[in-house]
C-alpha cells in the first residue's frame, strides 16, 4: 500500500522497516522515523474523501503494506464538532472538540493500538509487551483480543484499579509493578529483551508515532468541511484546513509529535497552508517539559516522583522526546508547553460536563484547564481556530468480574538491591508462575481455533499454553516436556485425534495425562467407544461456554492430582 522507509534521525540512513528492529543498523541510534514520498500528495485530498470513514483511509501515509489484515472496527474518524457553550464562556467562537472518546476504548491510544497490531499481523508477530499508565494498555488489550494476539501489559501500581482491571478483562497478562511509570518501563524493556518480544517503545516506535498523524489528517479534512458555507453544493473539498492551535494533555509527547508530523507531511504535500501551534499541557505535579520549556532549555530535568492524581500523565523523564518536540515546535507553528494543577483540571472536568454534556477523563480535563489558562493569559486569541483533543472514561470493571489470578505483582525494589543475585525479570515471573501455573498443550490443526482456546485459557492467569498443529508435532513436544493437560481436536489430517490418543495412551509419561477432547464432529457409536475411558471430557465446539471449558479443565486436573 504505502511506500516508506525508516529514516535514522541521527545519521540519516534509510532502511526497510521491521517492527522488531529497535535501532539503526548503521549507527545504532534508537530514533528512527517513517519517511514517505510526498510528491503526489496534493491528490490525496480527493482520493481519501471517497474512502470509508476510519483512520485506514490514510493508508498511503501509514507504515503498513496490508492494513486489511487487521480486524478493524472503524478506529479513528472521530467527530470534530464546535464547542459552542464553552466557546461562548471563553470568548472563543471557533473552538472545536476532537472527540476521541468515541474510539473503541475511549482514547486516542486506539489509533496506536490498531496501527501497531496491523503491523504485527503483517509481520507474523503474535506476542508483544507494552508498558502503560492505563490507556495504552486498555487500547492494546482490546485490539490484541480482537486480533487474537498475546499481550503482556506492565502497569504501574499507581494506575486506578478500575483501569487495571479493564486491561485484565480483555485477557492480557497484567504485570503490576510497584514503582513509578518510568521504572515500570525499564522492567518492561528488560522483559521484552530477555524474551525477544516486540515492545511498543512509545515515541520511538514507528507505528505508534505514525498512528497519531491520523488525528492531524482527520482534523484538517473535517475542519475544511465545517468551514464550507452551509449551502455548498457538495461537502467535498480537495484541500484541507489547519487550525491555529492543537491542544492536548501531554505525558510522553507521542500525541503532539505524531500530530505535528502529520501536519508537516500535509504541508509538504501542499494539502494545508500552515502548521498549527501546539499547546501541550502537563499536570503540574509532573511537568518536566513545561518547566524546561519555560526555562528555554532543550533538555528536561526528570521528575523522579510525580505528585499528581492523574496517573495517565506521569512520564517523569521524557528524555529526547521533549528535545525533539521543542525543536520541531520552534521550527514549525510554535506554541507552548504549560502546566495546570489537579484542582484546576477537576474543575474543568465539571465545567465541560455541565456546559457541553461531555463526560471526560481527568487527563483530558488537563487539556481543557490548559485551554482556559491560555485564553485568560491572552496566549490564545479570540479569533483563533482551536482544536482540543478530548478523551473519555473507560469501562468500569468491578473486581468481582475477575478471578483471583488476573495480575502478577512485582516490585522494582526486587531488582534494585545489589545484594540479591541479579536475576532477570523473566526468571522472577517464572518463579511466580511455577507456584501457580499449569501447562496445557492445545492440539488442533486450525490456527484460529488453537489461538482462541489459548487466549481463553491464558486469560485465566493460571495456565501456560503451548500449541501443536498436528499429531506428530504434538508427540515431539510431549517428549521435550510433559504438559499437565492436553486439549485435543479429533479431526486433523495426517494423524487424527483418535490415532494420536492411542499413541499418547500407549506410552509413559503421557499414559496418564488428562485429555479433554474438543471437537466439531458428531461422533459415531464406534468412535464413542474408542474414546471411552481414555479421555477425561468431551466437549463439542459451538456447544459449550467458556466457563464450562475452564471448569472441565480444572476438574480434569483435580482428578489427576
Ligand atoms: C496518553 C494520553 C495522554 C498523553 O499523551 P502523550 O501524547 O503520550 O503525551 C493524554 N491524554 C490522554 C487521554 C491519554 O490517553
Ligand atoms: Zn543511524
Amino acid at each position: 500500500m504505502s511506500s516508506f522507509v525508516a529514516k535514522c534521525l541521527d545519521c540519516d540512513a534509510h532502511t526497510p522497516y521491521h517492527p522488531l528492529t529497535n535501532a539503526c543498523p548503521e549507527c545504532g541510534s534508537e530514533w528512527m522515523e517513517a519517511c514517505y514520498d510526498l510528491d503526489t500528495g496534493i491528490f490525496w485530498g480527493s482520493t481519501f474523501a471517497d474512502r470509508p470513514a476510519s483512520l485506514w483511509r490514510y493508508s498511503e501515509l501509514l507504515p503498513l503494506q496490508n492494513p486489511s489484515l487487521y480486524p478493524t472496527i472503524g478506529e479513528g474518524w472521530t467527530p470534530l464538532f464546535p464547542a459552542h457553550q464553552l466557546g461562548m464562556l471563553l470568548g472563543l467562537p471557533n473552538l472545536y472538540i476532537k472527540d476521541e472518546r468515541q474510539n473503541p476504548t475511549g482514547s486516542f491510544k486506539d489509533r496506536q493500538a490498531a496501527v501497531t497490531v496491523a503491523a504485527l499481523l503483517e509481520h507474523n508477530i503474535n506476542e508483544a509487551v507494552i508498558c502503560s499508565t492505563g490507556n495504552v494498555a486498555i487500547a492494546f488489550s482490546a485490539a490484541f483480543a480482537r486480533a487474537g494476539l498475546k499481550l503482556w501489559a506492565f502497569i504501574t501500581s499507581l494506575v486506578p484499579p478500575d483501569k487495571m482491571r479493564e486491561v485484565a478483562i480483555y485477557g492480557s497478562q497484567v504485570i503490576k509493578v510497584t514503582g513509578t511509570y518510568d521504572q515500570a518501563k525499564k522492567l518492561a524493556a528488560q522483559f521484552s529483551l530477555e524474551r525477544g518480544l516486540f515492545l511498543d517503545r512509545g515515541v520511538r516506535s514507528i507505528t505508534a508515532l505514525e498512528s497519531m498523524k491520523t488525528i492531524a489528517f482527520e482534523i484538517a479534512e473535517q475542519l475544511a468541511k465545517l468551514q464550507l458555507p452551509s449551502n455548498a453544493e457538495t461537502k467535498k473539498t480537495s484541500t484541507w484546513s489547519s487550525p491555529d492551535w492543537y491542544i492536548q494533555a501531554v505525558s510522553g509527547a507521542i500525541g503532539p509529535l505524531g500530530v505535528l508530523k502529520g501536519f508537516q507531511e500535509m504541508h509538504a504535500a501542499g494539502l494545508v497552508d500552515k502548521i498549527p501551534a501546539l499547546a501541550c499541557i502537563q499536570s503540574a505535579g509532573c511537568a518536566p517539559m513545561a518547566k524546561a520549556w519555560e526555562a528555554d532549555l532543550d533538555v528536561a530535568d526528570p521528575v523522579l516522583s510525580p505528585k499528581t492524581h492523574i496517573t495517565t500523565l506521569t512520564t517523569g523523564d521524557p528524555g529526547r522526546a521533549y528535545t525533539l518536540l521543542r525543536q520541531r515546535m520552534l521550527e514549525t507553528g510554535g506554541g507552548t508547553i504549560d502546566s495546570v494543577s489537579d484542582e484546576d483540571a477537576f474543575r474543568a472536568l465539571g465545567l465541560v460536563a455541565k456546559v457541553e454534556g461531555l463526560s471526560i477523563e481527568p487527563a483530558a480535563a488537563v487539556a481543557f484547564a490548559g485551554l482556559i489558562k491560555l485564553v485568560r493569559q491572552g496566549v490564545i486569541h479570540p479569533d483563533d481556530v482551536v482544536v482540543i483533543n478530548c478523551s473519555g472514561h473507560t469501562m468500569p470493571v468491578e473486581s468481582r468480574l475477575l478471578g483471583p489470578a488476573w495480575s502478577k505483582d512485582i516490585s522494582v525494589d526486587d531488582f534494585e538491591f545489589p545484594t540479591h543475585p541479579r536475576e532477570g525479570i523473566v526468571a522472577a515471573l517464572t518463579q511466580i508462575d511455577q507456584t501457580q501455573m499449569r501447562n496445557v498443550l492445545v492440539i488442533d490443526d486450525q490456527a484460529d481455533a488453537r489461538r482462541l482456546i489459548r487466549r481463553l485459557l491464558e486469560a485465566q492467569g493460571t495456565f501456560l499454553v503451548a500449541e501443536a498443529e498436528s499429531g506428530p508435532i504434538a508427540l515431539q513436544l510431549v517428549k521435550q516436556s510433559v504438559p499437565d493437560l492436553i486439549i485435543l481436536d479429533l479431526m486433523m489430517p495426517e494423524m487424527d485425534g483418535f490415532a494420536l490418543l492411542d499413541r499418547l495412551r500407549a506410552q509413559m509419561p503421557t499414559h496418564d495425562i488428562p485429555i479433554v477432547v474438543v471437537t466439531a464432529k458428531e461422533l459415531t457409536s464406534v468412535e464413542w467407544k474408542r474414546l471411552d475411558g481414555h479421555i477425561e471430557q468431551l466437549m463439542t465446539k459451538g456447544d459449550f461456554f467458556v466457563e464450562e471449558l475452564i471448569e472441565e479443565i480444572e476438574e480434569a486436573l483435580r482428578q489427576e492430582h
